[in-house]
């Protein structure tokens, strides 16, 4: 026997957070095994950037997770894969519970059957839905109001149930704006359709989009245009491997926010994606976007302190020079 550390079954590793939490993985000296249905995720990434073993799968299908919790000596799993387009949730609410909680029930199922007992899941701060106060704290009411969010509540609701009966731990990560790359530009972002803002203002400056829109200009925030909070998706695969390494050293079941507990405006990210990649692209200005609040901005306190968190890249620069750097290579 190696005295090499524990094997880490991740799914939907070969999308954009989850290959950030493969690397961060890596890097921390961990083996892992990315299971990803490719439904969205970018097999070359996992194959010629991160370098692990990749199983085309789907999380409904259990004979192969059975079959993969025998054969295989995992001692956890990370739980990245999921639908994330909120728009579409609204319009076909069926594919996200069937995927996000049909799925994510079915893997949970065959790990109780294997004995494995240790769970990182994806959370989203959509499930508070509109904020009643700022900075959200993880006591902030849950009111989710997409099925997005909806289905990712459903799982937390599922996993507290698990913990009572059959001893499933986890740890819950409700991330505020994921954005940024590897600082290598090997890794980051690319979504179709892609509907994020700092993404959307790359490709505008690389001309693969006429123009960019604000969605909104009327909010009652300083600048007129919503505020969020973008954290570094490397901060949040380093929070990942803390969450992981709480869970293996026994630690009970947790739920933490993860952002950066700075707010940017629609215009001040349009600015500095300005700035960082020297091109004074299209904007126009248009109407709010259905369902946006004006302002979410997280607490991450409790990740700070019960992990001992410490996120390395909490200005917008860094944020968006990383993506840049990214998608100046992916289009290049
Ligand atoms: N946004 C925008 N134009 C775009 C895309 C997004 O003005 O083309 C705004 C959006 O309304 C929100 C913020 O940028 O206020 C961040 O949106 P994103 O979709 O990146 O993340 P969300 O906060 O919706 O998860």
């Amino acid at each position: 026997m190696s005295n090499s550390k524990p094997t880490i079954l991740v799914t939907g590793g070969a999308g954009y957070i989850g290959s950030h939490a493969v690397l961060s993985l890596q890097k921390s000296g961990y083996e892992v095994i990315v299971f990803d249905n490719l439904s969205y995720g970018h097999p070359e990434l996992v194959k010629d950037v991160l370098k692990v073993e990749l199983i085309i799968g789907d999380t409904s299908d259990r004979p192969l997770l059975d079959k993969i919790f025998s054969t295989r000596n995992i001692a956890a799993v990370m739980h990245f894969a999921a639908f994330i387009a909120v728009g579409e949730s609204v319009s076909d609410p069926g594919i996200y519970y069937r995927n996000n909680v049909t799925g994510t029930l079915t893997l949970l199922e065959a790990m109780i059957a294997a004995n494995i007992n240790k769970f990182v899941f994806s959370s989203t701060c959509a499930i508070y839905g509109m904020p009643q106060a700022i900075p959200m704290t993880e006591n902030h009411p849950n009111h989710p109001v997409s099925p997005y969010a909806s289905s990712k509540y459903m799982v937390e609701q599922i996993l507290r149930d698990f913990d009572h009966a059959y001893g499933l731990k986890s740890v819950i990560f409700r991330y505020f704006n994921a954005s940024g790359a590897d600082p290598s530009g090997s890794l980051g972002e690319d979504h179709t359709p892609e509907t994020h803002l700092i993404p959307l203002a790359l490709l505008t400056a690389l001309k693969k989009r006429d123009h960019l829109f604000i969605f909104g200009t009327d909010y009652d925030t300083p600048d007129g245009t919503a505020v969020r909070d973008y954290i570094h998706v490397n901060d949040l695969a380093s929070a990942h491997v803390l969450g992981l390494e709480y869970l293996l050293n026994g630690g009970k079941s947790e739920m933490f926010n993860l952002g950066n507990g700075n707010g940017f405006s629609v215009r001040e990210v349009i600015d500095t994606a300005k700035k960082i990649t020297g091109i004074d692209f299209l904007v126009k200005e248009s109407d709010r976007r259905p369902g946006d609040p004006p302002m979410l901005v997280g607490s991450s306190q409790k990740a700070k302190s019960i992990l001992g968190w410490k996120p390395q890249y909490s200005d917008l620069e860094t944020i968006v020079n990383h993506a840049w750097k990214w998608h100046q290579k992916r289009h290049q």
